[in-house]
């Protein structure tokens, strides 16, 4: 076998359907975000980025940064080992304590990322409990999907947000079949808001367990950032909470929230946690920073909504299509792959404007699109001049307009 020549032809047909992806190489500078330092070769120069899930500027924020000084001081660089095996530390006690709490649980159990989280959490319910079946949102994110390939259990995909379709499918299996029901509060790409309350009253139905996802969620919306279910009053009625502290906390890990047994049934039986180095002390000292500042301060959040309407008017005023929906995510609808990325590769070398393009397999095939993350950070100076860069480039590319 000839593996480069393998590697090279399965490259060759991503850059020929245009969707090899390429790295913006950033620097990001603590104070200055939404900006950055864009290298290319030895050049280094400024842009501003638009497409960040540092969605509230945490990721700078000076209570962070010297919560995690203090701790890096204080303990030096890594945990040490696993959980198990000499790697907990008091701050991933105090962090797990502070994550149960957000989200009005018993328990919670850290990760080394979001996606391990669900990963793992997910194949060790679907491999553990005997005649399981999963119930997954057909736009559920990679790290379920794969979590349930891996655990063998049956699976059964309910159309997007379709409550009928999921109550119909669980139907289907008797009452001692046990069922567990997977899905996100906010999907990221359309930015579109499940209905929790219907999702949670159809499982409650049948006797199914609840999985949710509140990775884009979590900071942003509630009273205290608990997410969309706290926003909602939903939370007591959903079995297991997961969230990233990689987005809105700015920081990175991931974690799920749920009863005592349940968590102590994954810290016991899930691989993807038992085997794997703690995160650094100061990681989880700068997360419960982080969680702890955004519980008590609802600013970044009015903040945040504000900036998103501020830029949705902007592309009103001018006619661009965005997909409309009631989260903080918007979707600037291109569909075209290849005309998706020049707008983006135009915008950052002309525009100093980072927006990264998003093309299948992220989004389905004709529905490509620039994902504009708003943050409280970007200044109304910013959003004019984002306005006015694409509307420049849509003249150019001869994109249609919405009719005003
Ligand atoms: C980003 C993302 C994850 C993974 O979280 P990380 O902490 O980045 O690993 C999980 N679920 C959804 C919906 C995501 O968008």
């Amino acid at each position: 076998m000839d593996f480069e020549k393998f590697f090279s032809d399965k490259l060759e047909g991503l850059h020929k359907e245009g969707r090899y992806r390429v790295f913006a190489d950033l620097e990001r500078r603590a104070g200055m975000f939404p900006r950055a330092l864009r290298y290319t070769g030895e050049d280094a120069r400024e842009v501003t980025v638009w497409c960040s899930n540092d969605y509230l500027g945490m990721g700078q924020h000076p209570t962070v940064i010297a919560a995690m000084h203090e701790a890096l001081d204080k303990c030096g660089a890594g945990a040490g080992g696993t959980r198990n095996i000499s790697g907990t530390n008091h701050y991933h006690v105090l962090l797990e304590r502070e994550l149960a709490d957000l989200h009005g649980k018993e328990s919670a159990l850290l990760f080394t990322s979001g996606y391990v989280s669900n990963w793992t959490t997910l194949s060790t319910l679907g491999a553990n409990i005997p005649g399981s079946v999963i119930f997954s949102d057909e736009s559920n994110h990679a790290s379920m999907i794969e979590g349930i390939r891996h655990s063998k259990a049956e699976k059964r995909i309910w159309k997007h947000n379709d409550v009928e379709h999921l109550d119909q499918l669980l139907s289907e299996y008797g009452p001692d079949v046990p069922k567990i029901v997977a899905f996100e509060s906010v999907y990221s790409m359309d930015g579109d808001i499940a209905p929790i309350a219907d999702i949670v009253a159809v499982a409650e139905k049948h006797g199914a367990l609840t999985y949710l996802d509140e990775v884009h969620a979590v900071g942003m919306y509630g009273p205290r950032g608990g997410g969309v279910a706290e926003r909602d009053g939903l939370m007591d009625r959903i079995d297991i909470i997961e969230g990233t502290l990689g987005k809105a906390f700015g920081v990175v890990g991931g974690y799920i929230t749920g009863s005592t047994k349940l968590i102590d049934f994954i810290r016991s039986f899930a691989s993807g946690f038992i085997f794997t180095t703690a995160l650094p002390p100061h990681v989880a000292a700068g997360a419960l920073a982080s969680i702890r500042h955004l519980k008590a301060s609802p600013f970044e959040r009015a903040r945040h909504q504000d900036r998103v309407r501020k830029v949705r008017a902007g592309l009103d005023r001018i006619g661009i299509p965005y997909m409309p929906n009631e989260s903080h995510i918007v979707p600037v609808m291109v569909g075209d792959a290849a005309k998706c990325k020049w707008i983006s590769d135009i915008l950052l070398d002309s525009y100093s404007v980072y927006v990264q393009p998003i093309n299948y397999p992220t989004v389905p095939r004709k529905t490509e699109r620039l994902r504009i993350t708003p943050s409280p950070l970007h200044t109304d100076a910013d959003i004019d001049h984002l306005v006015a860069s694409l509307s420049d480039l849509w003249s150019q590319c001869a994109l249609a307009r919405a009719v005003a």
